[in-house]
């Protein structure tokens, strides 16, 4: 039987704890786990059987999270990990070597665009960043040593719609991974894997928890790619050392990836969600498609009151009228363009500024996809290590302010923003 996305949200992966009928899936707050006898744990640690062995690699409530969220999701597999910038090196680290490259959208998030341009190099690795919306210029940058296409689904902060078929089409037609960052939409908006997309990554702190309580993020495996069609990615199709030559994916065919995932990835990487975090990220999920309804519904009420504000200049948000993407949204969130997007203010950077510092209601934070609504101002926080043209290419020039719209009372957000406007500009 197939299930609808809510029944989805609340049930996939959970079922009553076989020990003591607990509905509510247990918090397995255990470091160990007890082998039946001598060959359950040679098979255990031979991978010819799958089970517990050890909470860096695998834990009965993060397993429940991980089945939940690649349901949710429609892919065959999911590795949750720490936070979601581990997710992505837990995505590219089976792709790449040293010399190798993974072409990058210009419009991500400024951690991400710092991740990418400056810390992957110290691996051997190097972003090639490009204009998305450029197909020339995506498949001018594939040479032979790329190993996988990056972008984000709807680009924080600048709420840019990445054209997913195109790209999947360009991918393929390379022979290469399509990994899409699908933290401002989420799966209730884009499912990307719909779209041709190989992996998807989560930073689960967002939406997917939908409180402000949790850093985790997850990777996503559609099992759909075929890791042994070249010699590109000899991790998941070559011999492995550690398991006494076995090949993953011959062995796991669509499982491949995220096996790989958890034996090597989280067994030497490290970067494991601990169960309480999966337990709140759980938590939150039960109520995903609910949250977003409001929050898409209440994005679109306080875009269109700035919107015609005078002192505000312009608003990126996807959802009105007046965006260059507004009809992408129909064929790539036909639920709606989220929770998330900037405006300019005619004052620039000093009223930006002024008004994170006016506003009441709004929290002036470094997040997005909590309930609260959540302001800041990105050149001078997230996004101030890049240069002048990588702020403005990611969408995050000096007189924008990004707005995460949460599920308060929409008359509220703008009367706070309103006050805060007068205080700003005057
Ligand atoms: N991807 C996007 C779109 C983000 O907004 C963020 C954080 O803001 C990340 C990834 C990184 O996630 P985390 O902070 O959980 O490492």
């Amino acid at each position: 039987m197939t299930y609808g996305f809510d029944t989805l949200q609340v049930h996939a992966g959970s079922r009553p704890d076989p020990a003591t009928g607990a509905r509510q899936t247990p918090i397995y707050q255990t470091t160990a786990y007890v082998f039946r006898d001598a060959d359950h744990a040679a098979a255990l640690f031979n991978l010819q059987e799958v089970g517990f062995i050890y909470s860096r690699l695998t834990n009965p409530t993060v397993a429940v999270l991980q089945e939940r969220i690649a349901a949710l999701e429609g892919g065959q597999g999911a590795i949750c990990c720490s936070s979601g910038h581990a997710a992505q090196i837990m995505a590219l680290f089976p792709l790449m070597g040293p010399g190798k490259n993974v072409v990058v959208s210009t419009r991500l998030y400024g951690g991400s665009i710092t991740q990418f341009s400056q810390t992957i190099k110290r691996f051997g690795w190097e972003a090639k960043f490009v204009d998305i919306d450029d197909s020339d210029a995506v498949k001018a940058a594939i040479d032979d040593d790329t190993r996988a296409v990056f972008c984000e689904t709807i680009a924080n902060p600048g709420g840019h719609i990445a054209d997913l078929k195109t790209l999947s089409g360009i991918a393929d037609a390379a022979g290469l991974p399509l990994i899409v960052d699908n933290t401002s939409a989420t799966p209730y908006l884009c499912r990307p894997i719909e779209h041709g997309a190989t992996l998807v990554v989560h930073s689960m702190t967002k939406y997917l928890t939908g409180n402000g309580t949790v850093t985790g993020g997850c990777v996503v495996d559609s099992g759909t790619f075929d890791w042994s069609a070249s010699d590109k990615f000899p991790s998941l199709s070559q011999p492995e050392p550690a398991y006494h030559g076995l090949k993953f994916h011959e062995t796991f065919g669509p499982l491949a990836f995220t096996f790989h995932g958890i034996a090597i990835g989280l067994r030497d990487l490290g970067m494991t969600l601990n169960p309480q975090a999966a337990h709140y990220t759980l938590m939150g999920i039960e109520t995903l498609s609910l949250r977003m309804e409001r929050h898409v519904a209440n994005a679109k009420t306080v875009a269109a009151w700035l919107e015609k504000d005078d002192r505000v200049d312009y608003v990126t948000y996807a959802g009105l009228e007046s965006s260059p993407y507004y009809d992408r949204i129909g064929q790539i969130c036909p639920k709606g363009a989220g929770g998330l997007f900037t405006f300019a203010l005619k004052g620039g950077y000093e009223a930006c500024v002024k008004l994170v510092d006016a506003v009441e209601v709004f929290s002036h934070v470094a997040n997005l996809g909590d309930t609260r609504s959540l302001i800041i101002h990105s050149a001078s926080t997230t996004h101030r290590q890049l240069s002048p043209e990588q702020q403005k290419a990611a969408g995050a020039a000096p007189e924008l302010v990004r707005l995460s719209i949460g599920i308060e009372d929409p008359a509220d957000l703008i009367a706070d923003l309103d006050q805060a406007l007068t205080k700003a500009c005057g």
